[in-house]
Protein backbone atom coordinates (compact mmCIF):
# COMPACT_ATOMS: atom_id res chain seq x y z
CA UNK A 1 0.00 0.00 0.00
CA UNK A 2 1.40 3.14 -0.84
CA UNK A 3 -1.39 5.65 0.59
CA UNK A 4 0.78 8.56 0.42
CA UNK A 5 2.37 8.27 -3.04
CA UNK A 6 5.05 5.60 -4.17
CA UNK A 7 8.76 6.39 -5.36
CA UNK A 8 9.90 3.20 -7.38
CA UNK A 9 7.90 1.96 -10.70
CA UNK A 10 6.30 -1.56 -9.76
CA UNK A 11 5.54 -4.59 -12.02
CA UNK A 12 1.86 -4.47 -11.64
CA UNK A 13 -0.43 -1.48 -10.25
CA UNK A 14 -3.56 -2.42 -8.60
CA UNK A 15 -5.37 0.91 -7.93
CA UNK A 16 -8.54 0.89 -6.16
CA UNK A 17 -11.17 2.85 -8.72
CA UNK A 18 -9.28 4.22 -11.55
CA UNK A 19 -6.79 5.11 -13.77
CA UNK A 20 -5.79 8.39 -12.33
CA UNK A 21 -1.67 8.36 -12.27
CA UNK A 22 0.45 10.32 -14.60
CA UNK A 23 3.52 9.06 -12.84
CA UNK A 24 3.56 5.68 -14.48
CA UNK A 25 5.53 4.82 -17.60
CA UNK A 26 5.93 1.15 -17.30
CA UNK A 27 4.76 -2.17 -16.12
CA UNK A 28 0.79 -2.90 -16.25
CA UNK A 29 -2.05 -1.29 -14.27
CA UNK A 30 -5.02 -2.92 -13.42
CA UNK A 31 -7.70 0.03 -14.47
CA UNK A 32 -7.91 1.06 -18.46
CA UNK A 33 -8.34 5.35 -18.54
CA UNK A 34 -11.76 6.12 -19.32
CA UNK A 35 -13.38 2.51 -18.08
CA UNK A 36 -15.72 4.47 -15.62
CA UNK A 37 -16.78 7.07 -18.10
CA UNK A 38 -17.70 3.98 -20.80
CA UNK A 39 -19.38 1.67 -18.63
CA UNK A 40 -21.61 4.24 -17.27
CA UNK A 41 -25.32 3.59 -17.99
CA UNK A 42 -25.60 6.37 -20.78
CA UNK A 43 -22.79 5.84 -22.80
CA UNK A 44 -23.21 1.76 -22.68
CA UNK A 45 -27.13 2.49 -23.34
CA UNK A 46 -25.68 4.82 -26.25
CA UNK A 47 -22.89 2.21 -27.35
CA UNK A 48 -25.04 -0.56 -27.64
CA UNK A 49 -27.62 1.44 -29.59
CA UNK A 50 -24.73 2.24 -32.04
CA UNK A 51 -24.27 -1.60 -32.06
CA UNK A 52 -28.36 -2.51 -32.28
CA UNK A 53 -28.62 0.29 -35.42
CA UNK A 54 -26.09 -1.98 -37.54
CA UNK A 55 -26.63 -5.56 -36.11
CA UNK A 56 -30.08 -5.67 -34.93
CA UNK A 57 -30.20 -9.45 -34.63
CA UNK A 58 -26.59 -9.79 -32.75
CA UNK A 59 -27.35 -7.20 -30.00
CA UNK A 60 -31.02 -7.90 -29.30
CA UNK A 61 -29.41 -8.64 -25.27
CA UNK A 62 -29.80 -6.07 -24.40
CA UNK A 63 -32.77 -3.97 -23.73
CA UNK A 64 -34.92 -1.32 -25.83
CA UNK A 65 -33.21 1.92 -23.94
CA UNK A 66 -33.82 5.95 -23.79
CA UNK A 67 -31.73 8.97 -22.55
CA UNK A 68 -33.55 10.76 -20.30
CA UNK A 69 -33.99 13.62 -20.41
CA UNK A 70 -32.83 14.31 -24.17
CA UNK A 71 -34.90 11.24 -25.57
CA UNK A 72 -37.98 11.55 -23.75
CA UNK A 73 -40.13 12.78 -26.56
CA UNK A 74 -39.02 9.64 -28.63
CA UNK A 75 -39.59 7.83 -25.66
CA UNK A 76 -43.07 8.90 -25.38
CA UNK A 77 -43.50 8.63 -29.72
CA UNK A 78 -41.74 5.08 -29.79
CA UNK A 79 -44.19 3.48 -26.95
CA UNK A 80 -47.67 5.36 -28.48
CA UNK A 81 -47.11 3.82 -31.52
CA UNK A 82 -45.78 0.04 -30.23
CA UNK A 83 -49.07 0.47 -28.34
CA UNK A 84 -51.55 1.36 -31.24
CA UNK A 85 -49.97 -1.57 -33.40
CA UNK A 86 -50.43 -3.75 -30.72
CA UNK A 87 -52.99 -2.69 -27.70
CA UNK A 88 -52.23 -6.06 -25.99
CA UNK A 89 -48.70 -5.04 -25.03
CA UNK A 90 -48.57 -3.78 -21.68
CA UNK A 91 -45.03 -2.63 -21.13
CA UNK A 92 -42.98 -1.97 -17.94
CA UNK A 93 -40.10 -0.17 -17.92
CA UNK A 94 -36.91 0.61 -15.64
CA UNK A 95 -36.01 3.79 -14.86
CA UNK A 96 -32.47 4.14 -13.92
CA UNK A 97 -30.42 6.83 -13.25
CA UNK A 98 -26.88 7.94 -14.94
CA UNK A 99 -24.10 6.91 -12.61
CA UNK A 100 -25.77 5.03 -9.90
CA UNK A 101 -25.31 1.99 -8.17
CA UNK A 102 -26.52 -0.34 -5.68
CA UNK A 103 -30.24 0.22 -7.21
CA UNK A 104 -29.96 3.53 -6.14
CA UNK A 105 -32.81 5.59 -7.64
CA UNK A 106 -34.35 3.02 -9.70
CA UNK A 107 -37.64 2.42 -10.21
CA UNK A 108 -40.48 0.69 -12.49
CA UNK A 109 -42.90 2.75 -14.45
CA UNK A 110 -46.70 1.46 -16.30
CA UNK A 111 -46.23 4.38 -18.82
CA UNK A 112 -43.71 7.36 -20.04
CA UNK A 113 -46.34 9.87 -18.12
CA UNK A 114 -44.99 8.41 -14.94
CA UNK A 115 -41.58 9.66 -15.16
CA UNK A 116 -40.53 11.51 -12.28
CA UNK A 117 -39.82 15.21 -14.19
CA UNK A 118 -39.54 17.72 -11.04
CA UNK A 119 -36.20 18.56 -11.48
CA UNK A 120 -34.04 15.45 -10.64
CA UNK A 121 -34.04 14.38 -14.62
CA UNK A 122 -32.38 17.31 -15.86
CA UNK A 123 -29.90 17.49 -12.83
CA UNK A 124 -29.18 13.87 -12.81
CA UNK A 125 -29.70 12.16 -16.38
CA UNK A 126 -31.07 9.18 -16.47
CA UNK A 127 -31.60 5.52 -19.00
CA UNK A 128 -35.46 4.58 -19.07
CA UNK A 129 -35.44 0.73 -20.33
CA UNK A 130 -37.88 -1.94 -21.07
CA UNK A 131 -38.24 -4.02 -18.19
CA UNK A 132 -38.15 -7.87 -18.57
CA UNK A 133 -41.14 -8.74 -17.23
CA UNK A 134 -40.54 -13.13 -17.39
CA UNK A 135 -37.30 -13.97 -15.47
CA UNK A 136 -36.04 -17.25 -14.99
CA UNK A 137 -37.46 -18.04 -10.98
CA UNK A 138 -35.45 -20.53 -9.34
CA UNK A 139 -37.94 -21.35 -5.63
CA UNK A 140 -40.12 -18.61 -6.52
CA UNK A 141 -37.59 -15.84 -6.83
CA UNK A 142 -35.70 -13.55 -9.28
CA UNK A 143 -32.17 -13.07 -9.19
CA UNK A 144 -29.03 -12.05 -11.53
CA UNK A 145 -25.80 -13.08 -12.33
CA UNK A 146 -22.87 -11.56 -12.05
CA UNK A 147 -19.70 -12.13 -14.27
CA UNK A 148 -16.03 -11.84 -14.25
CA UNK A 149 -14.75 -10.88 -17.06
CA UNK A 150 -10.61 -9.62 -17.44
CA UNK A 151 -10.10 -7.60 -20.42
CA UNK A 152 -6.81 -8.33 -20.38
CA UNK A 153 -5.42 -6.35 -23.47
CA UNK A 154 -7.43 -3.87 -25.57
CA UNK A 155 -4.87 -3.90 -28.81
CA UNK A 156 -4.85 -6.78 -29.76
CA UNK A 157 -8.14 -7.54 -28.01
CA UNK A 158 -8.10 -10.27 -25.38
CA UNK A 159 -10.71 -11.35 -23.24
CA UNK A 160 -10.97 -14.22 -20.52
CA UNK A 161 -14.46 -14.95 -18.72
CA UNK A 162 -14.59 -16.67 -15.17
CA UNK A 163 -15.83 -20.40 -15.14
CA UNK A 164 -18.27 -19.19 -12.07
CA UNK A 165 -19.74 -16.22 -10.71
CA UNK A 166 -22.41 -15.06 -8.33
CA UNK A 167 -26.31 -15.59 -8.45
CA UNK A 168 -27.60 -12.53 -6.50
CA UNK A 169 -31.43 -13.54 -5.36
CA UNK A 170 -34.23 -10.76 -4.44
CA UNK A 171 -35.94 -11.81 -1.22
CA UNK A 172 -39.72 -11.59 -1.67
CA UNK A 173 -41.00 -14.37 -4.28
CA UNK A 174 -41.79 -12.60 -7.78
CA UNK A 175 -45.12 -11.63 -9.60
CA UNK A 176 -44.63 -10.07 -12.85
CA UNK A 177 -45.42 -6.08 -12.46
CA UNK A 178 -48.91 -4.53 -11.74
CA UNK A 179 -49.18 -1.07 -10.35
CA UNK A 180 -49.71 -2.63 -6.79
CA UNK A 181 -46.41 -4.27 -6.88
CA UNK A 182 -44.22 -1.86 -8.37
CA UNK A 183 -42.67 -0.93 -5.91
CA UNK A 184 -41.64 -3.68 -3.80
CA UNK A 185 -37.67 -3.02 -4.01
CA UNK A 186 -37.24 -6.74 -2.48
CA UNK A 187 -39.13 -8.64 -5.32
CA UNK A 188 -37.61 -6.78 -8.25
CA UNK A 189 -34.39 -5.55 -7.76
CA UNK A 190 -32.11 -8.45 -7.33
CA UNK A 191 -29.29 -5.81 -5.62
CA UNK A 192 -27.51 -7.66 -2.93
CA UNK A 193 -27.03 -4.15 -1.72
CA UNK A 194 -30.54 -3.66 -1.10
CA UNK A 195 -31.88 -7.22 -0.14
CA UNK A 196 -29.34 -7.60 2.44
CA UNK A 197 -31.98 -5.55 4.46
CA UNK A 198 -34.51 -7.70 4.33
CA UNK A 199 -35.61 -9.83 6.71
CA UNK A 200 -35.76 -13.08 4.03
CA UNK A 201 -32.22 -12.68 3.13
CA UNK A 202 -30.66 -15.85 4.14
CA UNK A 203 -26.78 -15.67 4.54
CA UNK A 204 -25.36 -19.42 4.20
CA UNK A 205 -22.17 -21.12 4.29
CA UNK A 206 -23.23 -22.95 1.28
CA UNK A 207 -22.32 -22.33 -2.19
CA UNK A 208 -25.75 -23.56 -3.16
CA UNK A 209 -28.45 -22.23 -1.08
CA UNK A 210 -29.39 -18.96 0.25
CA UNK A 211 -29.44 -15.11 -1.35
CA UNK A 212 -26.45 -15.51 -2.78
CA UNK A 213 -25.10 -18.52 -4.34
CA UNK A 214 -22.49 -19.63 -6.88
CA UNK A 215 -23.73 -19.61 -10.46
CA UNK A 216 -22.21 -23.26 -11.07
CA UNK A 217 -24.44 -24.42 -8.68
CA UNK A 218 -27.64 -22.41 -10.80
CA UNK A 219 -26.65 -24.34 -13.72
CA UNK A 220 -26.26 -27.49 -11.57
CA UNK A 221 -29.92 -27.22 -11.06
CA UNK A 222 -30.58 -26.23 -14.44
CA UNK A 223 -29.09 -29.09 -16.08
CA UNK A 224 -30.71 -31.60 -13.94
CA UNK A 225 -33.80 -30.77 -15.09
CA UNK A 226 -32.80 -30.66 -18.50
CA UNK A 227 -31.89 -27.41 -19.50
CA UNK A 228 -29.43 -27.07 -22.71
CA UNK A 229 -26.72 -25.33 -19.95
CA UNK A 230 -24.12 -26.01 -23.07
CA UNK A 231 -26.29 -23.34 -25.07
CA UNK A 232 -27.06 -20.79 -22.31
CA UNK A 233 -23.18 -20.70 -21.85
CA UNK A 234 -22.27 -19.92 -25.59
CA UNK A 235 -24.95 -17.41 -25.29
CA UNK A 236 -23.02 -15.57 -22.27
CA UNK A 237 -19.52 -15.88 -23.92
CA UNK A 238 -21.29 -14.59 -26.84
CA UNK A 239 -22.62 -11.92 -24.86
CA UNK A 240 -19.87 -10.59 -23.20
CA UNK A 241 -17.50 -11.00 -26.38
CA UNK A 242 -20.21 -8.70 -28.07
CA UNK A 243 -20.50 -6.31 -25.40
CA UNK A 244 -16.81 -5.30 -25.14
CA UNK A 245 -16.85 -5.24 -28.99
CA UNK A 246 -19.20 -1.96 -28.41
CA UNK A 247 -17.00 -0.51 -25.80
CA UNK A 248 -13.57 -1.15 -27.42
CA UNK A 249 -13.98 2.35 -30.00
CA UNK A 250 -14.71 4.60 -27.23
CA UNK A 251 -12.17 2.74 -24.94
CA UNK A 252 -9.47 3.20 -27.20
CA UNK A 253 -10.06 7.40 -28.16
CA UNK A 254 -9.10 7.34 -24.22
CA UNK A 255 -6.46 5.26 -24.03
CA UNK A 256 -4.63 7.02 -26.89
CA UNK A 257 -5.41 10.22 -24.92
CA UNK A 258 -3.81 8.97 -21.61
CA UNK A 259 -1.16 6.76 -23.09
CA UNK A 260 0.12 8.15 -26.25
CA UNK A 261 1.35 5.43 -28.82
CA UNK A 262 5.31 5.76 -29.06
CA UNK A 263 5.92 7.48 -26.24
CA UNK A 264 6.29 5.21 -22.67
CA UNK A 265 3.86 3.62 -20.92
CA UNK A 266 1.89 1.08 -18.77
CA UNK A 267 0.04 -1.24 -20.47
CA UNK A 268 -3.84 -1.87 -18.92
CA UNK A 269 -5.85 -5.07 -17.84
CA UNK A 270 -9.27 -4.77 -15.85
CA UNK A 271 -11.86 -6.78 -13.98
CA UNK A 272 -15.27 -6.07 -15.05
CA UNK A 273 -18.59 -7.44 -13.88
CA UNK A 274 -20.90 -8.08 -15.78
CA UNK A 275 -24.48 -7.98 -14.85
CA UNK A 276 -27.16 -10.54 -16.60
CA UNK A 277 -30.82 -11.44 -16.37
CA UNK A 278 -31.88 -14.78 -17.64
CA UNK A 279 -34.82 -14.58 -19.40
CA UNK A 280 -37.76 -17.55 -18.78
CA UNK A 281 -36.88 -18.78 -22.01
CA UNK A 282 -33.20 -18.71 -20.95
CA UNK A 283 -32.01 -15.93 -22.98
CA UNK A 284 -29.04 -13.62 -20.94
CA UNK A 285 -30.08 -10.04 -21.06
CA UNK A 286 -27.35 -7.82 -20.43
CA UNK A 287 -28.11 -5.50 -17.80
CA UNK A 288 -25.28 -3.58 -17.11
CA UNK A 289 -21.20 -4.00 -17.27
CA UNK A 290 -19.33 -2.86 -13.68
CA UNK A 291 -15.62 -1.09 -14.11
CA UNK A 292 -15.15 -1.60 -10.59
CA UNK A 293 -16.58 -4.75 -8.88
CA UNK A 294 -16.95 -5.71 -5.31
CA UNK A 295 -13.93 -8.03 -4.29
CA UNK A 296 -14.93 -7.93 -0.79
CA UNK A 297 -15.09 -11.45 0.30
CA UNK A 298 -16.74 -10.99 4.16
CA UNK A 299 -20.13 -9.78 4.70
CA UNK A 300 -20.81 -7.75 7.97
CA UNK A 301 -22.69 -9.55 10.44
CA UNK A 302 -24.53 -7.63 13.29
CA UNK A 303 -23.54 -9.53 16.55
CA UNK A 304 -26.31 -7.81 18.61
CA UNK A 305 -28.00 -4.70 18.12
CA UNK A 306 -25.41 -2.08 16.38
CA UNK A 307 -22.51 -3.99 16.60
CA UNK A 308 -20.58 -5.35 13.53
CA UNK A 309 -18.67 -7.41 12.61
CA UNK A 310 -17.41 -8.96 9.13
CA UNK A 311 -17.18 -12.92 8.79
CA UNK A 312 -16.11 -14.73 6.09
CA UNK A 313 -18.25 -15.15 3.01
CA UNK A 314 -17.72 -18.65 1.73
CA UNK A 315 -19.43 -17.85 -1.71
CA UNK A 316 -17.55 -14.86 -2.40
CA UNK A 317 -14.49 -16.35 -1.45
CA UNK A 318 -15.04 -19.02 -3.78
CA UNK A 319 -15.60 -17.05 -6.67
CA UNK A 320 -13.58 -14.12 -5.91
CA UNK A 321 -9.96 -15.35 -4.74
CA UNK A 322 -10.12 -17.27 -8.05
CA UNK A 323 -10.64 -14.64 -10.26
CA UNK A 324 -7.67 -12.10 -8.59
CA UNK A 325 -5.63 -15.33 -8.27
CA UNK A 326 -5.91 -16.04 -12.17
CA UNK A 327 -5.88 -12.22 -13.33
CA UNK A 328 -2.28 -12.59 -11.47
CA UNK A 329 -1.34 -15.44 -12.98
CA UNK A 330 -2.17 -14.55 -16.03
CA UNK A 331 -0.53 -11.10 -16.19
CA UNK A 332 2.40 -12.37 -14.07
CA UNK A 333 5.90 -9.78 -15.27
CA UNK A 334 7.71 -13.12 -13.83
CA UNK A 335 5.89 -15.80 -16.46
CA UNK A 336 7.51 -13.56 -19.52
CA UNK A 337 11.26 -13.23 -17.68
CA UNK A 338 11.12 -17.00 -16.07
CA UNK A 339 10.22 -18.38 -19.59
CA UNK A 340 13.08 -16.59 -21.09
CA UNK A 341 15.68 -17.24 -18.36
CA UNK A 342 14.23 -21.54 -18.86
CA UNK A 343 15.14 -21.85 -15.00
CA UNK A 344 12.33 -22.23 -12.41
CA UNK A 345 12.57 -25.24 -11.14
CA UNK A 346 13.78 -24.71 -7.99
CA UNK A 347 11.16 -22.36 -6.94
CA UNK A 348 8.79 -24.14 -4.54
CA UNK A 349 5.50 -24.09 -3.02
CA UNK A 350 5.25 -23.14 0.76
CA UNK A 351 2.36 -20.25 1.66
CA UNK A 352 5.31 -18.05 3.96
CA UNK A 353 7.44 -18.04 1.19
CA UNK A 354 4.85 -17.78 -1.34
CA UNK A 355 3.23 -14.76 0.84
CA UNK A 356 6.57 -12.51 0.31
CA UNK A 357 7.53 -13.57 -3.19
CA UNK A 358 4.02 -12.34 -3.73
CA UNK A 359 4.39 -8.91 -2.14
CA UNK A 360 8.09 -8.94 -3.52
CA UNK A 361 6.45 -9.30 -7.33
CA UNK A 362 3.44 -7.75 -6.80
CA UNK A 363 3.71 -3.96 -5.80
CA UNK A 364 -0.38 -3.21 -5.02
CA UNK A 365 -1.11 -0.15 -4.95
CA UNK A 366 -5.15 0.70 -3.21
CA UNK A 367 -5.82 4.05 -3.74
CA UNK A 368 -7.09 5.20 -0.17
CA UNK A 369 -7.74 8.72 -1.65
CA UNK A 370 -11.13 7.48 -3.06
CA UNK A 371 -13.48 7.65 -0.67
CA UNK A 372 -15.42 4.33 -2.62
CA UNK A 373 -12.71 2.48 -1.64
CA UNK A 374 -12.72 2.92 1.93
CA UNK A 375 -15.20 0.98 1.87
CA UNK A 376 -13.45 -1.86 0.42
CA UNK A 377 -10.03 -1.72 2.37
CA UNK A 378 -9.73 -4.67 4.40
CA UNK A 379 -7.84 -5.42 7.79
CA UNK A 380 -3.93 -6.46 7.77
CA UNK A 381 -4.87 -9.73 8.67
CA UNK A 382 -7.19 -10.33 6.56
CA UNK A 383 -4.97 -9.16 3.98
CA UNK A 384 -2.76 -11.52 4.64
CA UNK A 385 -4.85 -14.49 4.73
CA UNK A 386 -6.06 -13.72 1.09
CA UNK A 387 -2.46 -13.51 0.11
CA UNK A 388 -2.42 -17.13 1.17
CA UNK A 389 -5.48 -18.12 -0.24
CA UNK A 390 -3.90 -17.00 -3.63
CA UNK A 391 -1.85 -19.20 -3.36
CA UNK A 392 0.80 -16.84 -5.26
CA UNK A 393 3.81 -18.04 -6.21
CA UNK A 394 6.10 -17.82 -9.28
CA UNK A 395 6.14 -21.21 -10.81
CA UNK A 396 3.95 -20.13 -13.03
CA UNK A 397 5.71 -20.48 -15.93
CA UNK A 398 3.27 -22.16 -18.49
CA UNK A 399 -0.91 -20.74 -18.66
CA UNK A 400 -2.55 -23.09 -20.73
CA UNK A 401 -4.62 -20.39 -22.89
CA UNK A 402 -7.00 -21.65 -24.99
CA UNK A 403 -7.17 -25.31 -25.35
CA UNK A 404 -10.89 -26.07 -24.76
CA UNK A 405 -13.59 -26.05 -27.41
CA UNK A 406 -16.18 -22.93 -26.71
CA UNK A 407 -18.75 -25.08 -24.75
CA UNK A 408 -16.20 -27.40 -22.97
CA UNK A 409 -15.77 -25.13 -19.79
CA UNK A 410 -19.21 -25.19 -18.46
CA UNK A 411 -19.58 -24.52 -14.97
CA UNK A 412 -21.69 -27.26 -14.08
CA UNK A 413 -19.51 -29.51 -14.92
CA UNK A 414 -17.05 -28.47 -12.68
CA UNK A 415 -19.47 -28.50 -10.10
CA UNK A 416 -20.45 -31.79 -10.72
CA UNK A 417 -16.38 -33.04 -10.87
CA UNK A 418 -15.17 -30.97 -8.32
CA UNK A 419 -12.60 -28.79 -9.57
CA UNK A 420 -10.07 -30.26 -12.02
CA UNK A 421 -6.92 -29.93 -11.56
CA UNK A 422 -4.20 -28.11 -13.24
CA UNK A 423 -0.99 -28.22 -15.31
CA UNK A 424 0.82 -26.42 -12.57
CA UNK A 425 1.36 -28.36 -9.36
CA UNK A 426 0.07 -26.88 -6.15
CA UNK A 427 -2.28 -24.52 -8.20
CA UNK A 428 -5.86 -25.24 -9.58
CA UNK A 429 -6.73 -24.80 -12.99
CA UNK A 430 -6.70 -21.46 -14.75
CA UNK A 431 -10.71 -20.72 -13.64
CA UNK A 432 -10.31 -17.77 -16.27
CA UNK A 433 -10.68 -19.12 -20.10
CA UNK A 434 -9.78 -16.95 -22.83
CA UNK A 435 -12.70 -16.77 -24.97
CA UNK A 436 -10.99 -13.77 -27.64
CA UNK A 437 -9.07 -13.84 -29.64
CA UNK A 438 -10.03 -17.62 -29.18
CA UNK A 439 -13.21 -16.81 -31.47
CA UNK A 440 -12.49 -13.86 -33.31
CA UNK A 441 -13.40 -15.36 -36.42
CA UNK A 442 -17.20 -15.81 -35.07
CA UNK A 443 -16.95 -11.99 -33.80
CA UNK A 444 -14.33 -10.01 -36.26
CA UNK A 445 -17.39 -9.02 -38.72
CA UNK A 446 -18.82 -7.00 -35.88
CA UNK A 447 -15.96 -4.88 -35.00
CA UNK A 448 -16.79 -1.79 -37.63
CA UNK A 449 -17.03 0.86 -34.98
CA UNK A 450 -13.45 0.64 -34.13
CA UNK A 451 -12.09 1.11 -37.63
CA UNK A 452 -14.02 3.85 -37.78
CA UNK A 453 -12.61 5.20 -34.36
CA UNK A 454 -9.11 4.18 -35.62
CA UNK A 455 -10.23 6.87 -38.42
CA UNK A 456 -10.99 9.20 -35.89
CA UNK A 457 -8.20 8.47 -33.52
CA UNK A 458 -5.83 9.54 -36.96
CA UNK A 459 -7.30 12.34 -37.77
CA UNK A 460 -7.67 13.67 -33.88
CA UNK A 461 -3.82 15.64 -34.10
CA UNK A 462 -2.79 16.72 -30.86
CA UNK A 463 -2.03 14.14 -28.69
CA UNK A 464 -4.16 14.18 -25.46
CA UNK A 465 -7.36 14.86 -26.90
CA UNK A 466 -10.54 12.94 -27.38
CA UNK A 467 -12.25 15.53 -29.35
CA UNK A 468 -11.96 16.26 -33.46
CA UNK A 469 -11.92 20.26 -34.69
CA UNK A 470 -12.92 21.07 -37.53
CA UNK A 471 -9.86 21.09 -39.47
CA UNK A 472 -9.31 17.41 -38.32
CA UNK A 473 -12.72 16.73 -39.77
CA UNK A 474 -12.10 19.09 -43.05
CA UNK A 475 -8.59 16.64 -43.79
CA UNK A 476 -10.35 13.49 -42.92
CA UNK A 477 -12.49 14.51 -45.79
CA UNK A 478 -10.07 15.58 -48.11
CA UNK A 479 -7.80 12.82 -47.24
CA UNK A 480 -10.41 10.24 -47.96
CA UNK A 481 -11.40 11.95 -50.75
CA UNK A 482 -15.53 12.08 -49.70
CA UNK A 483 -16.08 15.54 -51.09
CA UNK A 484 -17.42 16.10 -54.29
CA UNK A 485 -19.74 18.43 -56.57
CA UNK A 486 -22.65 16.98 -54.37
CA UNK A 487 -20.74 17.37 -51.64
CA UNK A 488 -18.76 20.50 -50.81
CA UNK A 489 -16.55 21.48 -48.28
CA UNK A 490 -19.46 24.05 -47.08
CA UNK A 491 -22.06 21.11 -46.33
CA UNK A 492 -19.19 19.59 -44.88
CA UNK A 493 -18.28 22.61 -42.21
CA UNK A 494 -22.33 22.26 -42.05
CA UNK A 495 -22.60 18.53 -41.28
CA UNK A 496 -19.72 19.00 -38.77
CA UNK A 497 -20.84 22.10 -36.64
CA UNK A 498 -24.67 20.66 -36.75
CA UNK A 499 -23.79 16.94 -35.38
CA UNK A 500 -21.35 18.84 -32.99
CA UNK A 501 -23.20 21.25 -31.49
CA UNK A 502 -25.96 18.38 -31.02
CA UNK A 503 -23.67 15.93 -29.11
CA UNK A 504 -21.75 19.07 -27.17
CA UNK A 505 -25.47 19.86 -25.97
CA UNK A 506 -26.47 17.05 -24.28
CA UNK A 507 -22.78 15.70 -23.69
CA UNK A 508 -21.82 15.16 -20.18
CA UNK A 509 -18.16 16.43 -20.51
CA UNK A 510 -17.93 19.87 -21.61
CA UNK A 511 -14.18 20.08 -20.67
CA UNK A 512 -12.92 19.73 -24.57
CA UNK A 513 -14.71 21.52 -27.21
CA UNK A 514 -14.86 19.83 -30.64
CA UNK A 515 -16.49 16.38 -31.89
CA UNK A 516 -16.64 13.42 -29.98
CA UNK A 517 -16.46 10.08 -30.96
CA UNK A 518 -20.21 9.18 -30.94
CA UNK A 519 -20.95 12.52 -32.91
CA UNK A 520 -18.26 11.07 -35.64
CA UNK A 521 -19.71 7.84 -35.63
CA UNK A 522 -22.63 9.38 -36.19
CA UNK A 523 -21.62 11.70 -39.26
CA UNK A 524 -19.36 8.66 -40.40
CA UNK A 525 -22.90 7.15 -40.61
CA UNK A 526 -24.69 9.89 -42.71
CA UNK A 527 -21.68 9.80 -45.17
CA UNK A 528 -21.96 5.95 -45.99
CA UNK A 529 -25.89 6.53 -45.88
CA UNK A 530 -25.09 9.27 -48.46
CA UNK A 531 -22.48 7.20 -50.72
CA UNK A 532 -24.11 3.66 -50.53
CA UNK A 533 -28.17 4.63 -50.88
CA UNK A 534 -29.77 1.13 -51.70
CA UNK A 535 -27.81 -0.95 -48.76
CA UNK A 536 -28.31 -2.19 -45.50
CA UNK A 537 -26.77 0.18 -42.91
CA UNK A 538 -23.81 -1.91 -41.75
CA UNK A 539 -22.86 -2.93 -45.40
CA UNK A 540 -23.22 1.06 -46.15
CA UNK A 541 -20.98 1.89 -43.52
CA UNK A 542 -18.43 -1.45 -44.20
CA UNK A 543 -18.30 0.13 -47.47
CA UNK A 544 -17.35 3.49 -46.52
CA UNK A 545 -14.80 2.34 -43.79
CA UNK A 546 -12.77 0.35 -46.90
CA UNK A 547 -13.20 3.49 -49.61
CA UNK A 548 -11.71 5.66 -47.09
CA UNK A 549 -9.08 2.97 -45.61
CA UNK A 550 -7.80 2.68 -49.01
CA UNK A 551 -7.45 5.68 -49.87
CA UNK A 552 -5.48 6.54 -46.74
CA UNK A 553 -3.03 3.42 -47.23
CA UNK A 554 -1.98 4.81 -50.96
CA UNK A 555 -1.84 8.31 -49.39
CA UNK A 556 0.88 6.66 -47.01
CA UNK A 557 2.16 4.64 -49.70
CA UNK A 558 2.94 8.28 -51.67
CA UNK A 559 4.50 9.87 -48.53
CA UNK A 560 6.75 7.29 -47.91
CA UNK A 561 8.02 7.22 -51.20
CA UNK A 562 8.17 11.55 -51.17
CA UNK A 563 9.90 10.22 -48.07
CA UNK A 564 12.73 8.32 -49.58
CA UNK A 565 12.85 10.54 -52.93
P1 LIG B 1 -27.49 -0.57 -10.41
O1 LIG B 1 -26.19 -0.17 -11.03
O2 LIG B 1 -28.08 0.54 -9.61
O3 LIG B 1 -27.40 -1.86 -9.68
P2 LIG B 1 -28.80 -2.07 -12.53
O4 LIG B 1 -28.91 -1.70 -13.94
O5 LIG B 1 -27.87 -3.19 -12.21
O6 LIG B 1 -28.47 -0.78 -11.65
O7 LIG B 1 -30.25 -2.44 -12.01
C1 LIG B 1 -30.52 -2.82 -10.68
C2 LIG B 1 -31.35 -4.06 -10.65
O8 LIG B 1 -32.61 -3.82 -11.30
C3 LIG B 1 -30.74 -5.23 -11.39
O9 LIG B 1 -29.87 -5.94 -10.58
C4 LIG B 1 -31.96 -6.03 -11.79
O10 LIG B 1 -32.40 -6.84 -10.74
C5 LIG B 1 -33.02 -4.95 -12.01
N1 LIG B 1 -33.09 -4.58 -13.44
C6 LIG B 1 -32.34 -3.64 -14.06
N2 LIG B 1 -32.70 -3.51 -15.35
C7 LIG B 1 -33.69 -4.38 -15.56
C8 LIG B 1 -34.49 -4.71 -16.69
N3 LIG B 1 -34.34 -4.09 -17.87
N4 LIG B 1 -35.44 -5.67 -16.53
C9 LIG B 1 -35.61 -6.30 -15.35
N5 LIG B 1 -34.89 -6.02 -14.25
C10 LIG B 1 -33.96 -5.08 -14.33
Amino acid sequence: QFPFGRRLPCDIYWHGVSFHDNNIFSGQVNKFPGMMETVRKITLSRAMRTMQDLFPLEYNFYPRSWILPEELPLFVAEVRVMKDSDPSWKPTFIVKPDGGCQGDGIYLIKDPSDIRLTGSIQSRPAVVQEYICKPLLVDKLKFDIRLYVLLKSLEPLEIYIAKDGLSRFCTEPYQEPTLKNLHQVFMHLTNYSLNIHSENFIHSDSVNTGSKRTFSSILCRLSSRGADVKKLWSDIISLVIKTIIALTPELKVYYQSDIPAGKPGPTCFQILGFDILLMKNLKPMLLEVNANPSMRIEHEQELSPGVFENVPSPVDEEVKVAVIRDTLRLVDPQKKKRKDAHAVSNWIMFPRDSLLRAVGVFCIIWSMKDKQHKHHSLKLSLKLKFYLKLGLCPSLERVPESSELLLDAVPAERAEAGAPRSAEPGLPSLCLKQVFPKYAKQFNYLRLVDRVAALFIRFLGVKGTTKLGPTGFRTFIRNCKLSNSNFSMAAVDILYIDITRRWNSMGIDHKESGMCLQAFVEAFFCLAQKKYKSLPLHEQVASLIEFCECHLAALDEKRLLWGWG
